[in-house]
């Protein structure tokens, strides 16, 4: 762990060494704050540290899911692989020597504001507690798998795992595997393990939209163009941002009509079955659940040893899994394609703000921050991908925003002598009320279940305008959207200014 700086500098904890940790450590760093960056892995890449699944790959262009300050000209194709982006993660932290910040295999469970000296304690797996004067969450939002509760799980003889947990203990290739679900990691890893498995029965509760996938490897001359002049791979980059800022995410839009056709109609040319076409047919438009791209994923259902079942899941047995129309599928693994808790923000954390008022009870309903960032009674608590910050842009381009929207809310605290500062409920308020309303008539509230929405029904992860205008909000936001407390006046509650 890095000594402590001296100075009147707040002493900051960053919690998650994922891509949004490392885009807040390079501010940290940049602006000579002491900081700590805590993860539960032992290194760098948060997500792309634990999903190593066969076949796991970003679905969003490399030249754009980069940071705007280390782009990389050497990406090998348009979607790079788990792989590759680990270690462009990994190369940009040790770039901007983060390492020494590190504190690795260390699991933050609680954290506690005091109300009397104006700090975090921070409360580890191992017991040991440690303050600090603010706190960044980076720990994503695809941090808890979710794991379905099947009766008689406990008598399955077989093995299971997530796919964010994969075990590589033991191959795939020549077992009767399970596989359930259909979302953004089974099209992945489901096409990767199909042509090795003895049988592979694929689980699917509701299907899915997908796309061809325009997956291009670049060539030498492409790379050597890059390197010699960055203008070029900026380009490449260029074309994805404006892709992304032209999007039109309202159920009625040209754009959802428009590409919801034309994945019925690539559906339609590559499934010949129509008993097996109906069954992968959605009913719903694009874009309510996410987007999904693959040229592997419809011809896989088509080899003989792969089965599409859309009977439910009812139970485990001894030796595999029951269905709802009475049949036993026997398996030697079982597959988790379930995906993540997604919408239960901070799930991990239990996080206790002034007067002892509890995150976990107050999101209740659905979780809120301003701008995703901040939470009213939370003071000098950070939160990136905090909710309704996904969805509309490359993540990488958000959690930049709010890494230097931290750093500059720190620096005018120093500057100012605040100690801190906790966002006005008015200001949260009055911009949840408006983003809540812009969500109406979105793909997200159409007719489908998915994992942006609160059971009630409340979108709380998407981002309902472009992402240029979630920066240029946060931008725009100063100190005198936050109640204050000063530096020496540090021993009474929230003094409002
Ligand atoms: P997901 O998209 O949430 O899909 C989960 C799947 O599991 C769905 O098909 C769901 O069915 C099914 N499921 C959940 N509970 C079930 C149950 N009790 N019984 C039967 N089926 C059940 O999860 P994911 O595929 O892991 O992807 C999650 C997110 O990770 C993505 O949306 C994306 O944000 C991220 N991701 C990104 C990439 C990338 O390329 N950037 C790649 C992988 C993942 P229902 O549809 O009926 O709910």
């Amino acid at each position: 762990m890095i000594a402590k700086i001296a100075g009147d500098k707040p002493r900051v904890a960053v919690i998650g060494a994922g891509p949004g940790g490392i885009a807040m450590g390079i501010q940290l760093a940049a602006g000579g704050y002491d900081f700590t960056i805590f993860d539960r892995n032992d290194g760098f890449g948060g997500t792309w540290c634990n999903n190593t699944y066969p076949g796991a790959a970003c679905d969003v262009p490399s030249h754009f899911y980069s940071y705007s300050f280390a782009l990389n000209p050497r990406w090998s194709k348009t979607f790079a692989n788990q792989p590759e982006i680990l270690t462009y993660l990994e190369n940009v932290a040790a770039d901007h020597r983060l390492g020494n910040h590190l504190v690795p295999g260390t699991r933050v469970s609680t954290l506690r504001w005091s109300d009397t000296d104006h700090r975090w304690t921070l409360e580890t797996d191992d017991g040991s507690t440690h303050q600090f004067d603010a706190v960044v969450t980076a720990v994503g939002m695809l941090d808890v798998p979710n794991i379905p509760e099947v009766p008689g799980a406990n008598r399955f003889r077989g093995r299971t795992f997530h796919s964010s947990n994969w075990d590589h203990s033991k191959s795939t290739a020549g077992e009767r595997v399970a596989s359930i679900g259909t979302g953004a990691s089974a099209v992945q890893y489901v096409p990767e393990i199909a042509a090795h498995t003895a049988h592979l029965t694929v689980f699917q509760r509701t299907p899915i939209w997908v796309s061809p996938r325009y997956d291009e490897p670049f060539t030498p001359e492409q790379h050597e163009l890059f390197e010699r002049d960055p203008e070029e791979a900026l380009k490449v980059r260029d074309t994805a941002f404006e892709a992304y800022e032209a999007a039109n995410f309202r159920v009625d839009s040209e754009m959802t009509k428009g590409l919801t056709d034309m994945a019925r109609e690539y559906l339609t040319r590559k499934v010949a079955d129509p008993e097996l076409r109906a069954k992968l047919t959605p009913s719903y438009p694009v874009g309510c659940k996410r987007p999904l791209q693959s040229r592997t994923w419809f011809p896989t259902f088509a080899r003989p040893n792969v089965r599409l079942e859309t009977s439910p899941i009812v139970e485990f047995t001894e030796r595999g899994l029951r269905t709802a129309d009475g049949a036993e599928h026997e398996v030697d693994t079982v597959i988790y394609g379930t995906g993540f808790h997604a919408a239960d923000y901070l799930r991990s954390l239990d996080v206790y703000g002034t007067r002892g008022r509890r995150l976990r009870d107050e999101w209740r309903d659905g979780a809120e921050a301003y701008l995703g960032t901040v939470v009213p009674g939370y003071p000098n608590l950070f939160t990136l991908y905090g909710p309704n910050t996904n969805g509309v842009t490359s993540i990488i381009y958000i959690l930049e925003a709010q890494a230097e929207f931290v750093r500059r809310t720190l620096d005018e605290m120093v500057r100012r002598r605040v100690q801190a500062v906790d966002v006005k409920r008015d200001v949260h308020d009055a911009y949840n009320a408006e983003i809540q309303q812009a969500m109406q008539g979105t793909v997200w509230l159409a007719n489908c279940n998915n994992y942006y929405r609160h059971p009630n029904g409340k979108v709380v992860t998407q981002f309902p305008y472009s992402g240029t205008t979630f920066v240029a909000m946060l931008a725009e936001v100063g100190l005198d959207a936050f109640d204050q407390m000063e530096a020496t006046t540090c021993r009474e509650s929230t003094t409002p200014r």
